[in-house]
């Protein structure tokens, strides 16, 4: 039958390997939501905007024509046809991303859009910040996953190939504009499962997930 499987929780989390693995296992759909942000972010800059000028990112983001690929196993996303795998994770997008995603409009277009590949979806696992609070209540299962910060450093480090001490504070930095903004907090869903993944690797965690959908 039907369903949603929401995970949250901040970068270094271990939320898109998992969420991935998980949705593969599941013969699922997948949903970064988070690429999306991303996406929106790369036109704002392509667009030489200000990624604090609330307007003109609303803008930007109510004409892009954003794609994202939902196989598990052959993600993509493109804005006006434009595949931008690689861009979104730059430290361009990655340094900006906050502050557009900050912005209200931005949220309810996204959050809209979201919702549609959802129901469109018979079976799917969606990851990002808010999955569980706000764009699918409903889910049938919600995990928010935690590590440490210095796990969670060590796991972004590895995967984007950067400093590690770099990543620690960028990482920070997200983290607290991603928790301090006032417009739509993203707020862990009071009735998520919550994960500490610290001392386990992604085997392990999405065995895990994997238990309590059967349970
Ligand atoms: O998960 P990822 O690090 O790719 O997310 C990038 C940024 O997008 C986050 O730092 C956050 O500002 C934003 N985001 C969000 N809501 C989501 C997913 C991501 O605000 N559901």
């Amino acid at each position: 039958g039907r369903c949603v499987v929401a995970v949250d929780g901040p970068s270094g989390s271990g939320k898109s390997t998992v969420s991935r693995r998980l949705a593969s296992a599941l013969d699922a759909r997948y949903l970064d939501t988070g690429a999306m942000y991303r996406a929106i972010t790369w036109a704002v800059l392509r667009a030489g905007v200000d990624p604090k000028d609330a307007e003109a990112v609303v803008k930007v983001a109510g004409e892009v024509d954003l794609a994202i690929g939902v196989e598990p196993d052959a993600t993509w996303v493109s804005a006006d046809g434009v595949g931008i795998d690689q861009e979104i994770r730059g430290p361009e997008v990655t340094g900006a991303v906050s502050a557009v995603s900050a912005v209200p409009a931005v949220r309810e277009l996204l959050v809209a859009m979201q919702r549609g590949i959802i129901s469109a979806a018979e079976r799917i696992v969606v990851e990002g910040r808010d999955i569980g609070s706000v764009v699918a209540p409903d889910a049938d299962l919600k995990v928010y996953l935690t590590a440490s910060a210095d796990a969670r450093a060590q796991r972004r480090s590895a995967e984007y190939a950067t400093d590690v001490n770099t990543t620690a504070a960028d990482l920070a930095r997200r983290d607290r504009l991603d928790s301090t903004r006032s417009a739509d907090p993203l707020q862990q869903a009071s009735d998520a499962v919550v994960l500490d993944t610290t001392a386990m690797n992604i085997e392990q965690v999405v065995a895990r997930l994997r238990d309590l959908l059967d349970g």
